[in-house]
């Protein structure tokens, strides 16, 4: 399969859900992963144990990605240490559900901070070092809602949509330095953020679900893997929508 030997990979959010499966897969094809996150260290531990049982090399990175001299601050000294920095998945993301009229300006403005600020302010940490070796990947982890739209998700879709718009100016700033910038729609994803929602809110997605099933964190990471991988090395400024035919 795809191969990422001796790449360094930056993954946000990648202590658990999909971004911990994501850290397990990029180990797997052979990167060192380094998980950015804001949970306790011992959740981290729990996909450190999986990437081990996978037989790869990964690391903890305990950081808020809305701090962004932090971030800038992380990311050099991890360049600074490991020599190199191949591939960011900005995969960190939260999702404050109200209807419009209970949307609350903090609401929106957390959304938006962590959403899009953290993707902005990671991939800005990372570009020097990828434009330095002529070469780079970025994945911004979008939705389908970004461009199916869902009610009760204004915050959070507009902050998947404006992610989609993040991603095709980057592609087309970085092009010409040999970093690809690219997006993954995911659709309805078994994890903690999914678990919470009602069994009839649940049994809704799944009708609108051509293939019939709940996408696993495995097939975002596969369609990541791919991404991240020198077969994609053509790919950039689009959005891989991995959503079992949900969105078209
Ligand atoms: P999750 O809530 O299980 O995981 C999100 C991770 O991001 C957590 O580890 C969390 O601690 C981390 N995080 C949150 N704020 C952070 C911050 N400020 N700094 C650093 N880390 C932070 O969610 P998930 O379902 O695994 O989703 C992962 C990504 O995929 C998110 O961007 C989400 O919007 C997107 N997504 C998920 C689904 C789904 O169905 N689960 C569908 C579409 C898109």
């Amino acid at each position: 399969m795809f191969r990422l030997d001796d790449k360094v990979a930056v993954v946000t959010g990648g202590y658990r859900g999909i971004g911990r499966v994501l850290c397990v897969e990029l180990a797997r094809a052979g990167a060192h992963v380094v998980a950015v996150d804001v949970l306790e260290p011992p959740i981290g531990e729990q996909m450190l144990a999986d990437v081990r049982a996978a037989g790869g090399s990964a690391e903890l990175l305990p950081c808020d990605v809305t701090d962004h001299e932090a971030i800038g601050d992380a990311f050099h000294a991890l360049y600074k240490r490991l020599g190199r920095l191949d591939i960011l998945i900005n995969n960190a993301g939260i999702a404050r559900d109200q209807v419009l009229l209970r949307v609350s300006p903090e609401d929106l403005h957390k959304t938006l901070a962590v959403n899009v600020g953290g993707a902005v302010f990671c991939s800005k940490a990372a570009i020097r070092p990828m434009s330095r070796a002529k070469t780079g990947r970025i994945i911004n982890m979008a939705s389908v809602v970004a461009e199916t739209g869902n009610p009760g998700q204004a915050a959070y879709a507009a902050s998947k949509a404006a992610l989609i718009g993040l991603t095709k100016t980057l592609a087309r700033e970085y092009a010409s330095r040999g970093v690809t910038v690219n997006a993954v729609g995911p659709g309805f994803i078994d994890t903690d953020m999914t678990r919470m929602l009602p069994e009839d809110a649940k049994q809704l997605m799944l009708q609108q679900i051509p293939l019939g099933r709940v996408g696993q964190p495995h097939d975002v990471a596969a369609a990541v893997v791919f991404l991240c991988s020198d077969e994609a090395s053509y790919i950039t400024g689009q959005v891989l929508r991995v959503n079992g035919g949900m969105y078209m």
